[in-house]
């Protein structure tokens, strides 16, 4: 079978809605012939695909907010969080509620529908659940969707969640199976994939991503993307991250991925998952304003946004809007 012959199955495939489970899943093999197609082909077929599903104009705005930082007993080689590298990053205490709500209103002010709050954790404290979830109480109250990530989570933990009225929780699988024991030491891809399964069985919506950018080979990128297209269902939001590299951490020094293979990143994962949110995420500052129009007609459709939202200005968020006035894009508006 030629690799033209290969991907329109795939293709075929990737357009049907799934209602029930899954059907078939996704070859690594057939993830990789999307990643060698000529790249206006690729962009071709994932604007198809994009359009199919989503007003291509349209961008959702998601704020992320640090509710605990640094200490972290994880040993992930990207971050400058972890407790097992010296990045400078002080280790700090959970974050106040009336903090977290502040920063809430101040998102939704900017024009943010979702806020997305961060702990670095290996996994929620008892203790900690009732401040976590006193936050999404009132975060949801402001009439924002709420996404967290705080690290592995047992099924009664994801339960509690739930009930305060978590919208999404994010938990990324980072890389192919092959690739992420070069990377992460202290928690396993299958603790990552049951902490997947406890959200989903919990109700709620998952977001769930990678890395590109880490060293990985192409094969390793199109095995990340067929892990997350075929978790069952696939998830609602996929964050794609270029790896920012930080001093300190192990992974600093790493020969940065070509832009275009990036941009390749972001159309794959939109063929492979149509109607999930693909977001661009860490690593959008570096880029520069053509490359995030690529990354969006590549079906990328939501970012974070004016994320240093409790300073008055904030030329982040501003540059964002000059962008999105020059491309004709619109922020997504809560249904
Ligand atoms: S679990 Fe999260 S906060 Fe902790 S080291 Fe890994 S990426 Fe950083």
């Amino acid at each position: 079978m030629t690799t033209t012959s290969t991907v329109s199955l795939s293709s075929l495939r990737s357009t049907t809605s799934r209602t029930g489970p899954s059907p078939e899943r996704w070859r690594v093999a057939d993830v990789e012939a999307l990643f060698a197609l000529p790249f206006m082909d690729l962009l071709f077929r994932a604007q198809q695909v994009h359009r199919a599903h989503f007003d291509a104009n349209e961008v959702q705005l998601s704020t992320l907010l640090s509710i605990k930082t640094g200490g972290c007993a994880e040993d992930c080689g990207y971050c400058p969080q972890s407790a097992h590298h010296d990045a400078g990053v002080e280790a700090g205490k959970l974050m106040p509620l009336r903090e977290v709500v502040d920063a809430a209103q101040a998102a939704k002010a900017q024009g943010a529908t979702r806020f997305c709050m961060g702990a670095a954790w290996r996994s929620p404290k008892a203790r900690d659940m009732e401040r976590v979830t006193d936050m999404v109480r009132e975060v949801r109250a402001l009439g924002l969707e709420t996404c967290m990530t705080l690290g592995m989570l047992e099924a009664e933990q994801a339960r509690a969640l739930k009930d305060a009225g978590l919208d999404y929780y994010n938990h990324n699988l980072d890389s192919a199976p092959e690739f992420y024991g070069n990377i992460i030491g202290t928690r396993t891809y299958q603790d990552r994939l049951d902490t997947l399964a406890h959200v989903r069985d919990a109700g709620i919506h998952v977001c769930c991503g990678g890395i590109v950018g880490m060293g990985e080979s192409r094969v390793e990128r199109a095995g990340l993307i067929a892990q997350l297209a075929n978790l069952d269902p696939y998830p609602e939001s996929v964050p794609i991250n270029n790896l920012v590299q930080v001093a300190g951490t192990p992974l600093a020094g790493t020969e940065p991925i070509d832009p275009f293979e990036f941009v390749r990143s972001i159309a794959v994962a939109r063929i492979a998952m149509p109607t999930t949110m693909v977001r661009l995420s860490a690593g959008r500052e570096q880029m520069d304003e053509a490359l995030q129009a690529l990354c969006f007609a590549a079906g990328a459709n939501s970012i974070f946004y004016g994320d240093k939202l409790l300073t008055t200005s904030n030329p982040q968020a501003e540059r964002d809007r000059a962008l999105f006035e020059r491309l004709g894009l619109k922020a997504k508006r809560l249904q």
